[in-house]
Formats: structure tokens, C-alpha cells, sequence
């Protein structure tokens, strides 16, 4: 009755054109409209092919159809399409390589059209959706070669694979097949809960072959997940690039989040890692006077032995040189210099021998000191004391003769304070080979107030530029009970895997154990790691890496984090910790540490 001519309209080029188009199970209609009312009738019923497609894809043809047999009215001119399927709305803004090949293939020939598609509810729609129910019995598909479109021409898989993934789908996706072919409800509630998680990708899922994908990607079903997140990971890439490789050809709902954890959880990956980015500066506070906090390092230069004594207030350095390097000497030589200066209230070392002797703490206690050791493999934390050194070999290496040199260093003001290191110490400045003024080496006071307001200026700055420079965000605080992993010690590149027992005294420090040793470890070189990651740690005991560390003991000192960042070149901890050329690791002693070889394993 509708499409008897007395209801149609003639068409007039200077108005707007609208076409609404629908498809039904077995037939598409379509109607052309100006101002409300009919210009021309369309429908056709499915071929026998067609009826199987996916419902996106049926409405998808309406379109197709609706504007190849319009072509003369629409052609060149901009229509709106109105269709009661929400999802192709979407799949309009999408990219067109993301959506599936058959539909790709029909928004290519639409290509043609000046095309807007706008979703409308099904009852406003009652004209095209009697004309797809009550189809004429042509089927001349508008499109050749849409209907041989098979997915497993676009996708690299092995029959037997395939034909796993097509059983597969039919006992797991049954399901979310008929809805797919059916078409989705308006709403997600609408949904089952198992097929809700598929509501986002609800416009690019088609079924074809029996496999249901996603845009170009197999949706994977739940069986064969594991399986694929094996393939996933084989080479062990890093979470980012696992996601990138499955989300190229595979999909299922939190795909990516799955991926994720199976990658923090993979030994293997833990076992080898990066260093971790830096932790922002956390600068000590400024003494408040001279020789009331100081630092010391042992070196060596041109074959002879030296300890340096460095003082945080006025950065004064002492060296002394040594013949042996027993624990003895270095007390008599700090004594010498505690004679001189002062008794210091803290005294900051490395972890070496000699200063966590038993000698040096009997020593450290007679004299009301308080040493602070810096953690095991942190050597910046010592970074006064490490600068220094620096600071001496540099000077040396270019000086003929090394007392005028230190002197020259101790006369010279500091950048931040403006006095020299000797002022600071002494009050007065002693005469250097510069011709001086003798009134200009009287002694003079200074304002100690201002001096620590430009030292703690001084800092800031520092912090500043090591902040922005290098350093990461804070990291989250370890709970005794976390599984973590140890950076390699030099020499190996293996983390090791540990649990921790409880946080250090010192600030970013804690206390991990290990193949059923205690380690002392600064943040700085604890990653967190998962149970499953770490299922190997039991049975480490007697590692060779073990052997590497150093045992925390349970009187250790405490240490303090200090970094600094005055030189923005790193200190160069592998000569002064003693890493050589070769990669092998010297102890303090001597003693040559052969790498674990255990990747050749
Ligand atoms: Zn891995």
C-alpha cells in the first residue's frame, strides 16, 4: 500500500535528503525522505548467505543498499542515514582498519556518499523496518565478492589451530555468537553477566568462519587463553611490549590486565631487570657548626693508600697517607686529626672493613662519636666523603706538589658560602703563595646564622636540579612480608629474590632476607616483586650471588641516606669500590670475585 505512487513525493535538488534503512533477519528496506515525506521505496530480501551474517553487518548492507539504489537522488549531495542499530553509529568513528574485513569492505564503498549515520529508536522506524520484513524476492547483492570475504584469508594460523579455535568458540562463545548474529540489546543490562565485559566491543565483533572477532583480532576463548598468554610472553618482552604483541592480532574482555600480572609474576623477568630510576635527594640538614659532622673515605692514588677526613660544615679536607690498611692505622690517623680539629658528634662511612670492624665501634664508642655507615652498594650516600675524593685525585693529578694544592683548595671560597673551607674551620686565612694584605690574615669573624642559611640554600638548589634531572617519584613504603628483589651486585645481573622482614632503622632502608641470609638494602635497590615470581627464592641458599653480599649484622650502625649532588658528574664509585676494566669485582682486601656464570647455563 506504501509504495503505491499517490504517497510519493517528486524529488526536489534543493532540499535536504534523509534516508532511514533497516535490516531484519532475512531482508533490508529503505526509504528516502524529504521533509517527512517518501520520494522512493527499497527492499530486497537476503541471499542465503547474507542471512548468516552478523546483525552489524546486515544493517551495515541496508545502508549499502539504500544508497546504491538511491545513488541518483543522493550522489554529491550530503544525506543523513538513520538506522535503529546503535553500535554502527561507532564503528563510523572508528579507524577503518579496527573494524572487521566485511565491514571494512562496505564503508569503502560508501566512500562514494557524503554520508552521516544517526542512530534511532526501532518503533520511530516503522516504514523501513515493514519494508525489511515484507521484502520483495530480489536478492541481487549490491556488492560483489562481499559475501566470500573470509577471515582466514587476513589471519596467519595453522588449520589445526583454526580448527581448535572454531570448536572452541561453539562450545565457550556459543553464546555471544547468537548475539552477535542476532544483534545486541539497547542496553548492557540487557546482557548476560558473562557476555557484559563484550558490551564496549559490541560494534566490531562479527562471527566468521565460526570464529568470533574483534575488528581484525580473534576473540580467544576462555580455554584458550592460557595457551595464547604462553605464546604471548615466550621471548619474555616487558609488560609493554607483551601488550602491544597480543593486542595486534588477539583480544578477549582485560586482555591487557591478565598480561600484566602473568609479566610481574614471570621469574625469569625478575630475574633480570634495570636499575631502578633514582630516589628523589634527600639532603642531611646542615650542621650548625665546624668539625660537628664529618665523613671518611679511604683511596688510593699513584699506588699509595690515603683516608680522608671531609667536614660537612666548611668542606675542609684532611688526607692522610697510610702504610697498611689495617683497622688500627686508620683509628690512629683519625685520632691525629680529631687532635687537631676536635672531636667530631658524627662520623659517616662506607660500609668497609675496616670501619664496620669491632675496633672501630670500641673506638668510635671511647670517643662519644656516633658513626653512621651508608647502606651496602649505595655508594652516593657517602657522597661528602666520595666527592672529596674526587675532589683530591683531580687536584693531584695535575699538581707537582700536593700540600700546596690542598692548601690552594682550602683557601679558596666556596661557590655557595662565599668563605673558604679554611675560614670556615679557622676564623682566619692562611697565607697561600697569592701575595696577600696582612690584614687580610688577621683573624675575622663571621656570621654563622648567614653561613647556614646559604649552606641550606645551597641544598635546595641541589635538590632541585637532582630532581629534576634524574630522580623518580618517591617510592611506596615495603611492608615486612613483601616480596622483593635485590639489584644484581656488580659483577652479576641477576636480582635476586627476598622477602622483607622489617624496615632499617635508617630511613629508605630495609632488612631482606634472603636464601635464609639477612640483607641490608636501600629502596633504591629493592624492586617489588609477587609470590609467584619469586617461587625460586627457597631454593637459592648457597647461590653463588649469596656469597657476593654482605650479611647486615644486627648491631650494624645506622646509616643515613645522604645524597648530594654538587658535582653533576657521578662520583666514580668502581675505582674507589673496586670494580676493574673486566667487569670483575675486587673487595676491599684484594680479593678477585669471579662473576656467576650462570647465563650460559
Ligand atoms: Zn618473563
Amino acid at each position: 500500500m506504501c509504495t503505491e505512487s499517490p504517497v510519493l513525493q517528486f524529488f526536489d535538488p534543493s532540499k535536504s535528503v534523509e534516508i532511514f534503512c533497516d535490516a531484519s533477519s532475512n531482508g533490508l528496506g529503505a526509504v528516502l525522505l524529504q521533509d517527512s515525506h517518501p520520494i522512493a521505496f527499497s527492499s530486497r530480501s537476503l541471499t542465503d548467505t547474507e542471512t548468516r551474517y552478523a546483525q552489524i553487518e546486515k544493517e551495515m548492507l541496508s545502508i549499502v543498499h539504500a544508497c546504491v539504489k538511491f545513488h541518483n537522488y543522493i550522489f554529491g549531495n550530503h544525506v543523513t542515514v538513520y538506522n535503529d542499530h546503535k553500535p554502527l553509529e561507532d564503528i563510523f568513528r572508528k579507524p577503518l582498519l579496527s573494524t572487521p574485513m566485511r565491514i571494512q569492505r562496505m564503508r569503502l564503498r560508501l566512500q562514494w556518499y557524503d554520508l552521516t549515520v544517526k542512530y534511532r529508536r526501532g518503533k520511530d522506524m516503522e516504514l523501513p523496518d515493514t519494508l525489511s520484513r515484507a521484502q520483495l524476492p530480489v536478492n541481487k547483492p549490491e556488492m560483489e565478492g562481499l559475501e566470500c570475504v573470509s577471515m582466514l584469508h587476513f589471519v596467519s594460523v595453522s588449520e589445526q589451530k583454526y580448527s581448535e579455535l572454531q570448536n572452541c568458540t561453539r562450545e565457550e562463545l556459543s553464546c555471544l555468537q547468537r548475539i552477535i548474529q542476532q544483534g545486541w540489546p539497547d542496553h548492557r543490562h540487557d546482557l548476560p553477566n558473562e557476555l557484559q565485559p563484550y558490551w564496549d566491543s559490541r560494534s566490531q565483533l562479527v562471527v566468521s568462519d565460526g570464529v568470533v572477532y574483534k575488528g581484525l583480532h580473534i576473540v580467544v576463548p576462555p580455554s584458550m587463553q592460557a595457551h595464547m598468554l604462553k605464546l604471548i610472553h615466550q621471548s619474555h618482552l616487558g609488560i609493554v611490549k607483551s601488550k602491544q604483541r597480543a593486542r595486534e592480532v588477539l583480544y578477549w574482555p582485560g586482555m591487557s590486565s591478565v598480561i600484566e600480572q602473568m609479566v610481574k609474576n614471570c621469574g625469569k623477568c625478575a630475574d633480570f631487570q634495570n636499575k631502578l630510576p633514582r630516589q628523589p635527594l634527600r639532603p642531611t640538614e646542615t650542621p650548625s657548626f665546624p668539625f660537628e659532622e664529618v665523613a671518611s673515605d679511604l683511596f688510593e692514588f699513584e699506588g699509595t693508600h690515603y683516608i680522608l677526613l671531609v667536614d660537612y660544615y666548611s668542606k675542609f679536607i684532611e688526607v692522610d697517607t697510610l702504610k697498611n690498611l689495617h683497622c688500627r692505622s686508620i683509628i690512629e690517623k683519625l685520632k691525629a686529626q680529631f687532635s687537631r680539629h676536635g672531636i667530631p658528634v658524627i662520623l659517616r662511612t662506607d660500609n668497609g672493613p675496616q670501619y664496620a670492624a669491632e675496633e672501630f665501634k670500641v673506638f668510635c664508642q671511647s670517643y662519644g662519636i656516633t658513626h653512621r655507615t651508608s647502606s651496602p652498594h649505595t655508594p652516593h650516600s657517602n657522597g661528602e666523603a666520595e666527592r672529596a675524593v674526587q675532589t683530591v685525585k683531580k687536584l693531584w693529578a695535575k699538581a707537582s706538589d700536593k700540600h700546596l694544592a690542598l692548601l690552594d683548595y682550602r683557601t679558596t671560597p666556596l661557590d655557595s658560602v662565599g668563605f673558604s673551607p679554611a675560614q670556615l674551620l679557622m676564623g682566619r686565612r692562611p697565607r697561600n703563595s697569592l701575595p696577600t694584605a696582612r690584614l687580610l690574615l688577621a683573624p675575622a669573624a663571621y656570621d654563622p646564622i648567614k653561613v647556614k642559611q646559604r649552606l641550606d640554600r645551597s641544598k635546595c638548589i641541589q635538590k632541585f636540579y637532582y630532581d629534576h634531572k634524574r630522580a623518580s617519584g618517591p617510592r611506596a613504603e615495603l611492608k615486612p612480608g613483601d616480596e622483593v628483589r635485590m639489584q644484581p651486585h656488580p659483577g652479576s645481573n641477576r636480582w635476586s629474590p627476598g622477602v622483607v622482614v622489617r624496615s632499617h632503622d635508617a630511613p629508605r632502608s630495609y632488612i631482606v632476607e634472603s636464601g635464609n641470609k639477612e640483607y641490608r638494602r636501600n629502596v633504591q635497590h629493592l624492586r617489588k616483586s609477587t609470590p609467584d615470581a619469586n617461587d625460586s627464592r627457597h631454593r637459592l641458599i648457597n647461590d653463588h650471588w649469596a656469597e657476593l653480599m654482605e650479611p647486615v649484622s644486627a648491631e650494624e650502625p645506622e646509616p643515613v641516606e645522604h645524597t648530594n649532588s654538587q658535582q653533576e658528574s657521578a662520583p666514580v664509585p668502581q675505582t674507589a669500590k673496586g670494580m676493574t676494566s673486566t667487569g670483575q669485582y675486587i673487595t676491599r682486601l684484594g680479593r678477585v670475585v669471579k662473576p656467576p656464570d650462570r647465563l650460559s647455563l
